[in-house]
């Protein structure tokens, strides 16, 4: 297959961040959007992971560029509230350079072994193991990097995700037809490719390669495609969410520099701040508590706050295509797999989707080996994050209520392990460390460690004193607090 005209239908997050990615690396296809005005996006998908610097980098998208246009605010960790018993917050903030955990070498696996023998909590690992947290308790903008923290690699972002998508549109988006209609039907060749798609006013629409942005719809790759989706609501229960944006009442108190989490009875709350306002939502499960309840809940949990819009019921599925990239047509968002807000991977899976299927289509000529590869790739690491997703309630050691006693005790876990000790020193750095820590989760104890020795796996002498931050106390203090930061 050769890919000379590209069209993308849908004009959410996914829609005009693959637009705007095609239009740049490739300027010279012949590029087309199509959404409808009847159909709003999503509307939510405001939190990021690190990983979205790849492309911003890929697509030549500077902070400047587009921040205050947006709304947008750094985001340097992810902080968990009640995921555990008894409730101590954690936090997953961002560093790239975690030091090996090599069990040969001084490194932070160390620590751990540490905590094992003296029998010590590990759930401070973050504490321990970050020089930036205590920028990231004070809400303070990290304005220059110091030891190991790196403000590129190391920082995500909040934004008004409708402001991003007319801004990628407005400025990034030059090659594109945009075209607003609504797309009813279509015809294949006899080779199971889409030959045109139609619209309700019977104007047909070819391309070489259409890209499904069409949300949970998934109007082409699983309509038209009929292509299968796996399931991923045994593992990850929750369906449905209220989500709604708040005001500051009390913006120096309230505007954080990372995403905020709190477990609930029946799934959890999600908090962000913006430069404007915030945005909230709870996750839950309609397997264990109806609409109804959950947003009286929801309301109980906010407390006194008069909120700037009406609270809006969001309906979700989650799952995975079974091809993502089915002959000529490529799923990109919410129609080819969406884990669960849970560590902002929707938006992740776009990005990395995107920067993936850009190297293939670069080679020129696409052949179905290539798409076979791409859709393995892509399987195998959206599973892995889901994976990941799930460690964040099978960890916890949660069982009060029905939801938190079926994630932690009833649920059938099939071949999923937990991060153990080999994949620890073979695979070294993995974000999951944060959660088991934040998880009180120790994958050392005595007798682990009695085993590494008889083996000879371990240095005993190898323990690294407890992290020493304070001689960059007086640099974070200079650093301006999130609220003055945004202001000026
Ligand atoms: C509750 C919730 C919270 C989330 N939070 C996060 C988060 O914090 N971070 C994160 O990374 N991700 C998050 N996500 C995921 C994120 O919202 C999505 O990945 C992202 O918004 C992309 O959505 P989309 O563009 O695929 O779909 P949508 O936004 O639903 O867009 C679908 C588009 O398709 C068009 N369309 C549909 N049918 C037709 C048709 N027949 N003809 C023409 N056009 C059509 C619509 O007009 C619309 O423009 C969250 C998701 C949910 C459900």
């Amino acid at each position: 297959m050769f890919i000379d005209s590209i069209c993308i239908v849908g004009g959410g997050s996914a829609g005009w961040m693959t637009a705007a990615t095609f239009s740049k690396i490739f300027p010279e296809k012949k590029i087309t959007l199509i959404d409808s005005a009847d159909l709003p996006p999503i509307g939510v998908g405001e939190s990021t992971t690190q990983f979205i610097r790849d492309w911003m980098k890929f697509i030549d998208l500077k902070d400047e560029d587009w921040m205050n246009d947006c709304d947008a605010t750094y985001k340097y960790s992810v902080r968990f509230e009640n995921f555990n018993k008894p409730s101590v917050p954690f936090h997953y903030p961002f560093i790239a350079d975690i030091n090996g955990f090599n069990l040969e070498e001084k490194n932070a696996s160390q620590w751990f072994i540490h905590q094992a023998i003296t029998g010590e909590s590990v759930d401070g690992f973050a504490e321990w193991f970050c020089p930036q947290m205590k920028a990231i308790h004070e809400n303070r903008i990290i304005t220059k990097n110091f030891d190991r923290f790196d403000h590129y690699a190391d920082t995500a972002f909040h934004f008004d995700a409708t402001k991003l998508a007319r801004w990628l549109k407005e400025n990034r988006c030059q090659t594109v037809e945009h075209i607003r209609t609504n797309i009813v039907s279509h015809k294949k060749r006899k080779d199971g490719s889409i030959e045109y798609i139609r619209d309700d006013n019977n104007v047909k629409y070819y391309a070489d390669l259409f890209v499904d942005c069409t949300g949970f719809r998934s109007l082409l790759i699983n309509g038209f495609m009929n292509t299968g989706w796996d399931k991923f609501d045994n593992m990850l229960p929750n369906d449905s969410a209220w989500a709604v944006r708040l005001p500051y009442t009390n913006k120096r108190e309230e505007m954080k520099t990372y995403t905020n989490c709190t477990a609930l009875k029946t799934g959890w709350v999600w908090r962000v701040c913006l430069q404007n306002r915030m945005g909230t939502g709870y996750n839950y499960s309609t397997k264990f508590i109806s609409d109804e309840d959950a947003l009286a809940e929801f309301k109980e949990h906010l407390g006194d706050v008069e909120p700037l819009c009406e609270f809006r019921n969001i309906k979700f599925k989650t799952g995975l295509s079974q091809k993502p990239w089915n002959k000529n047509v490529l799923a990109m968002g919410l129609s080819g797999g969406f884990i669960e807000p849970l560590e902002s991977n929707g938006l992740l899976s776009i990005h990395d989707w995107l920067m993936k299927a850009c190297q293939i289509i670069g080679q020129g000529h696409v052949t179905a080996i290539d798409i076979a590869s791409y859709n393995k790739d892509v399987r195998a690491r959206f599973t892995a994050f889901a994976e990941f997703v799930f460690m964040h309630y099978g960890m916890s050691a949660r069982n009060d209520t029905p939801y938190w006693k079926y994630l932690t005790e009833e649920f059938e876990a099939f071949s999923m392990e937990k991060f153990d000790l080999e994949q620890w020193t073979i695979n070294g750095y993995n974000g999951i460390i944060y959660i088991m820590a934040g998880h009180n989760w120790n994958p050392f104890n005595p007798v682990t460690v009695k085993v590494l020795e008889s083996q000879n796996r371990l240095r005993t002498d190898a323990y690294i004193e407890l992290s020493d931050y304070r001689q960059y106390d007086e640099l974070i203090e200079s650093f301006p607090y999130a609220v003055d930061y945004y202001e000026s």
